[in-house]
Formats: C-alpha cells, structure tokens, sequence
C-alpha cells in the first residue's frame, strides 16, 4: 500500500460535491395506460395506482392496474399475433427487430437509467453502468441467436413454445424483462409480461420503443398491475408458458397452480449465496468483491453474497477491513453519480429488513452498521455486517434481501461447503483463493447454479444463470436460456 493510500484510509471516506443526474431526463408522463396490441389502452375496470420514488416517497406517475379482463385481452393478442405474424416471421427478419430494440435501448439509455433510478431507488452509477447497458446487451445477443436456431443443440428446425407469461421482480426491472423478452421473441414466442408494482416504469419505457422499433402488434403485451394480475396470467388457459422471477414463495405458489395443466414452467427464486474467502486470498480485491457481493443494489439481489464465509486464521483481519470499509459507502440521493448505496426499493421491503435484523441483535449476533447519515424522507438502511453469526441464526437461514451481511467463520474445506450447502437456496456462491486446485475442488461441491471465482455479481448474456432446490429451474442466458422457450 502506498503512503497514499495509507492517509486516504486514515481519514475516512473523504467528501465528494454532490454530481446530481438530472430528474427531467426521464420525460414522464402523468399517467400510462397497458401495452395490448401495439397501443396504450385504458384498463377496463378504470382502476389506476401510483408508482412512487423510494428515496423521496413522491408519486412518480400513475399506472393502470390490468384486471383479469385485460389480462385475457392481452393474452388473446399474443395469441393472434402468434398465430397470424410471428410464427411466420422467419428468424433473420426477428433477428432484424431483436437488433433493433438493443440499438433503441442504447440510444434511449440515459433516459431509461435516470427513469430505474427514479423508479427503484438504486444508484443511477448502477443503472448508467450496469441495468442498462446489459438489457441492451442481452436483446443483441439473443439477436444473433434467432436466425441460427438450427444449430443450437435442441435439433433441427426446433419449434416455438407459443405465448408466453412473464412475471419479474422490481430489483432489476429493465434488466429482467430483457432476460425474459430477448430469448422468448428469438425463439418465436409471443409474450405478455407483467412488471412489478412498485417498479413499473421502464418496462413501459421498452413498450414505447417496441412501438419505435415497430414490432408487430400483439408480438409482446405489457401489463402493469400487482400479485392479482400475475396470478390471472398464471390462470389463463391461453397461455402455453410460464415464466416466473420472484420470490419462493410465490413461485412455490405458481407450481402448483401450473401442475395440473400442460404449461411449462420455469422459476428463478430466492437465493443466499455463500462468499467463500481462504486465507491465500488476493486480500484487496477480496475486500470488494465481499462489499460489491452484498451492499451492490441495496443487497436487493438475488445471487447477493449475503453469507460471508471466511477462513478462521483470517477473520478478525477482514472483520476490521470490512467494517472500515462499510463506513466509507455513500449512502444516499441515488440520482447523485457518487452514491454507493442508495434507497430500499419499498417501505414494505424496509420492514422486512429490519424485522430480520433485529433477530440478527435479539440471537447474539455482533452489530456492525455505517454511521452514515440518512435523508429524513424515503425508506433507507444503513449498510450492517454481523460478526459472530452462526447456521442457527435467522440472519443465515433468511433471505434478507437487503445492504446486510452476516460473517461466519470456517477452519476446512470441507467445513467451509457444508456451511455453504447449509441452505435451502441454490443459486450463487464465490471463491476467493490463489489456488486454483482449491477453488474447483470447492466449486464442484457447492450445490448452486452460479459459483464465482474470485470475483462476484458478474453477468453476461452468454452466460447461463439459475438456481438448484429452492432457487428453482430453469436457465436464463446463453444458450441454455433458448431451451426454456423452444418445444425441446
Ligand atoms: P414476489 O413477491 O414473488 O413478486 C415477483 C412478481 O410476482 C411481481 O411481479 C409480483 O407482483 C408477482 N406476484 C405476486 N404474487 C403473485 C401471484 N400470486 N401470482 C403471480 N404473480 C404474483 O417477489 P419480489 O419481492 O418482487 O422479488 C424479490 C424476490 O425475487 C427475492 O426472493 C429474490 O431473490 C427473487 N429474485 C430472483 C431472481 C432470480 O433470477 N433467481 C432474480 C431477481 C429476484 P407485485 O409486484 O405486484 O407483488
Ligand atoms: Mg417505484
């Protein structure tokens, strides 16, 4: 370490002038109707609700709220434009709009970052840098599948499933519906597609540029409403697919109502990865890659690396490190470029996490949070790390979905997979070791859908991503991602 580095670190996070994103960079308007057939249309029932700001609790816009009436419009217009357009569109010509929708993304991406960040309280460096620029990336990837469907593996000429349901989260939400649209239209599905409640707004951004990119009406629909309107998607009996990103609960839920029809189903879940660390750890890039695993997008991620496994000789080390460095986290306006940290995406989402928390304290775990200030208006959480944690605790066995890391110790190999196998998650889990011996003789046991070396939350579109157990099936991403969408 440099004499540098030395002072910057003994004076704390140092102070950055405030660098706001502007807010009129989004153009909203006041109120958006449901994407059906092409058009913005009025919900039948006339019932509207608001999308509000997570850091200013400011209604953003309001949106219409599709009942099970709108639901059967839009799915019988996926299935026109199934049965009329789509399934005879050839793939070089789906190819074309694929391509077309990720050029649009690309140029409408400041507007789209500013309009997540509004919307879902993340850090508008996340949104700029990462949602956005992997949506686009996922609409071209899947782009250059359409055509070469022939040689992906599933046999010849493999076939569409149909129309498809798609029901994502509110942590990502330009993000996921990429994941979903991109490999479903590639595929020739049509879609329907029901963002979350409290997040509704770039996926009704995305309708806007489906218009600009003139794809045929009816080929993807887009419908805002809350867990009714999902479950209504998952009743139709239009509808020949379900693909559902949210909690296990509810997924749990969507399977049995699925299991008696002939829908085919895949589910992306809850997750509560394990980040291994060995003592021969590169111990800087270690340090963040464990913050970037857990506090990235508030901890409201899936994969999060939310149990922090660390080798025993090592621990009171990275304890220390991990502490000095939570309280150099911006915590804050997440339309300032230098926020780290930024809102909880909803009050109910707060409640949870504190609730958890507090079993953290009341089960004799050690309470590590930034004394960073926090606004008076908006629903925040100041980044936590608990020390002394062990497998019985709430704090370990919970998805907290939240900036809150729970540190265990291990002395083995061996003692460090069991600890990590000890879920009921599969989803994520990284090591940290020089020894690359080490890490695959780790990896192979770890019973998870994702495992990190030396690194953590890194996505790709070429890379196939889904959980084991509890954390569902399923693969998005890459080419494994085309088989959810092809009668294979
Ligand atoms: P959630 O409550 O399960 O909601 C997910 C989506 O399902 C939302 O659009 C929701 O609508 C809708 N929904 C709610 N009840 C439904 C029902 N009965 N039938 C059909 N749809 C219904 O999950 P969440 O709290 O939004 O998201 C957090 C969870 O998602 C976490 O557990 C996280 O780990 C998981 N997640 C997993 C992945 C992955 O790839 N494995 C990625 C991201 C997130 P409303 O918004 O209106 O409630
Ligand atoms: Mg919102």
């Amino acid at each position: 370490m440099t004499q540098h580095h030395l002072a910057n670190s003994e004076l704390g996070s140092l102070d950055y002038d405030p660098a706001p994103e502007s807010a009129q960079i989004a153009k909203l308007k006041g109120a958006y109707g449901l994407f059906i057939d092409g058009q913005f249309t009025d919900p039948t029932q006339h019932e509207q609700f608001a999308s509000l700001n997570p850091a200013t609790e400011e209604t953003l816009v309001t949106v219409a709220h599709a009942s099970a009436e709108d639901v059967d419009r839009a799915v019988a217009s996926a299935r026109k434009a199934y049965d009329t357009v789509w399934s005879k569109t050839t793939g070089a010509r789906r190819a074309k709009y694929l391509f077309r929708i990720a050029r649009i993304i690309q140029e409408r991406s400041r507007e789209l970052a500013v309009v997540e960040t509004l919307d879902n309280g993340k850090p508008i460096r996340e949104s700029r840098d990462v949602d956005i620029p992997l949506a686009a990336a996922h609409f071209f990837y899947y782009a250059g599948w359409a055509d070469k469907l022939d040689h992906a593996g599933f046999g010849a000429d493999p076939r569409p499933v149909g129309v498809c349901g798609q029901i994502i989260p509110w942590n990502f939400p330009l993000l996921m519906a990429a994941w979903k649209l991109a490999p479903a239209l590639a595929a020739g599905n049509t879609c329907v597609l029901k963002p979350a409640e409290t997040t509704p707004l770039s996926a009704l951004i995305l309708a806007e540029i489906l218009q600009q990119a003139e794809l045929p009406e009816g080929v993807v629909n887009i419908i805002t409403g809350d867990g009714s309107t999902g479950s209504a998607l998952v009743e139709h009996p239009g509808v020949d697919k379900i693909a559902f990103t949210g909690s296990t609960e509810v997924g749990r839920l969507i399977q049995q109502r699925v299991a008696t029809t002939t829908k085919r189903l895949t589910l992306e879940l809850g997750g509560n990865g394990a980040n291994i660390v060995f003592d021969d750890a590169p111990v800087d890039e270690m340090i963040e890659g464990i913050i970037d695993g857990i506090f990235f997008n508030q901890g409201h991620v899936c994969c999060a690396g939310s149990r922090l496994l660390v080798q025993e000789t090592i621990a009171d080390e990275v304890l220390r490190r991990l502490v000095r460095r939570v309280e150099q986290l911006r915590v804050g306006d997440p339309m300032d470029k230098n926020t780290d940290v930024g809102a909880i995406n909803s009050a109910a989402q707060l409640e949870r996490i504190k609730e958890l928390t507090a079993f953290g304290e009341s089960e004799g775990a050690t309470r590590y949070t930034s004394s960073c200030a926090l606004p008076d208006k908006g629903y925040w959480f100041a980044p936590t790390v608990f020390a002394d944690v062990t497998q019985s605790h709430r704090i370990a066995r919970e998805e907290i979905f939240g900036p809150v890391l729970s540190v265990l110790t291990f002395r083995t190999p061996e003692e460090a997979v069991a600890k990590a196998n000890n879920t009921n998650y599969g989803l994520a889990c990284g090591v940290w070791s020089e020894k690359g011996s080490r890490t695959l003789w780790v990896a192979q046991r770890l019973r998870a859908g994702v495992v990190w070396a030396n690194t953590y939350n890194r996505f790709d579109p070429t890379s196939p991503f889904g959980g084991v157990r509890e954390s569902g099936f399923g693969r998005e991403g890459g080419r494994h991602g085309l088989e959810a969408y092809l009668n294979v």
